[in-house]
């Protein structure tokens, strides 16, 4: 059974088709990212899969619930980590963790424990007196996150929790992510970042238009561009004295010189570069410094859609 299961999902605002038929799944206990540039129709995805819009066609379940039959199982298997925050700015962080357990039906020594527990997740339990009203864009957001996790739910979606933050909030909401997967959660991640995306995903869903344009592995994805990975290396010889030989090794398609460095194209960093390190020795120079530069899932949009991710 299928965590979540999107099928032919269409979205219709008047004659406006923002959902034109996306089909995806997430298998349990991965992490899937659901990456495309603003407009793309994430919220709208999103906001079907939580039931809080109707569809205009199509079928989605969360652990094989109709969302749209059986709102009840649905929602019990579900937390969601919504754009907006959703607290009250005048409790305080612990304050607004204990309302929403009351909400999700947790009471006494257990809705005290999870309370607990889930201050310690998202790294608040020394300022769990606070009032939210005085914390930073960041903090809210992990306040946020910890609200959506209360009742333990096998299944989590988010959408895009670490727009507009500081780096340090990002970085703990990233790494909360990767734990609580670690435990077994499943999630459901939308980014227009392509970066978090590449750090989290096991799989990755790109959409563009309403349309889904591919859908993969990081790896997978990378293939489809087949572009080539840039080493750019120093060497301590003259740069005309190496390239002839480097030239020679075997899954090299280019080398050009920029300024004081050699870049290399090749097919697979990994494979070549003890070839160039042995070319270098043998030429009696060392090779001083690499830098990898792997094909991105920028490179992969900008192939698909021939327009760039960011904004
Ligand atoms: P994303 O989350 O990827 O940024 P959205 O799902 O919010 O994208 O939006 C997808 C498209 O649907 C956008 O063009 C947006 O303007 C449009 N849209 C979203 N909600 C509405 C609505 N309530 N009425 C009309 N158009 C909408």
């Amino acid at each position: 059974m299928y965590a979540i299961q999107v099928a032919n999902l269409k979205k219709n605002y008047g004659s406006f088709s923002a959902l034109k038929g996306i089909s995806f799944v997430v298998e349990q206990g991965e992490i899937l990212s659901l990456l495309g540039p603003n407009g793309a129709g994430k919220s709208t995805t999103i906001s079907i899969l939580c039931g809080l819009i109707q569809p205009t066609s199509g079928e989605v379940t969360i652990l094989g619930h109709s969302v749209q039959n059986e709102p009840m199982e649905t929602r019990a298997a579900l937390g969601v980590v919504p754009q907006e925050i959703a607290l009250y700015p005048d409790l305080s962080a612990r304050e607004n963790l204990n309302f929403w357990a009351a909400m999700y039906g947790l009471r006494g020594a257990t809705r005290k424990q999870r309370v607990d527990e889930t201050l310690e997740i998202i790294g608040l339990t020394d300022r769990q007196k606070d009032k939210v009203s005085k914390f930073s864009g960041g903090m809210k957001r992990r306040v946020n996150l910890g609200v959506a996790l209360l009742h333990r739910p096998p299944v989590v979606i988010m959408d895009e929790p670490t727009v507009g933050i500081d780096p340090q909030s990002r970085r703990y909401i990233l790494e909360n992510i990767k734990q609580l997967n670690k435990q077994g959660m499943t999630v459901l991640y939308t980014t227009h970042y392509m970066e978090e995306a590449e750090e989290l995903s096991d799989h990755i869903a790109i959409i563009d238009n309403g349309m889904l344009i591919a859908y993969g592995t990081h790896r997978e994805l990378i293939r489809l561009v087949g572009e080539q990975t840039r080493i750019d290396l120093t060497v301590t010889l003259e740069p005309e004295k190496v390239i002839p030989a480097w030239k020679q090794v075997e899954g090299i398609s280019q080398i050009d010189r920029t300024d004081g460095r050699i870049s290399v194209l090749a097919t697979d960093s990994n494979r070549v570069l003890p070839y160039l390190f042995e070319a270098t020795a043998r030429l009696g120079g060392r090779i001083t410094s690499v830098d990898i530069l792997e094909p991105n899932l920028e490179a992969v949009f900008l192939h698909l859609t021939g327009k760039a991710l960011r904004d």
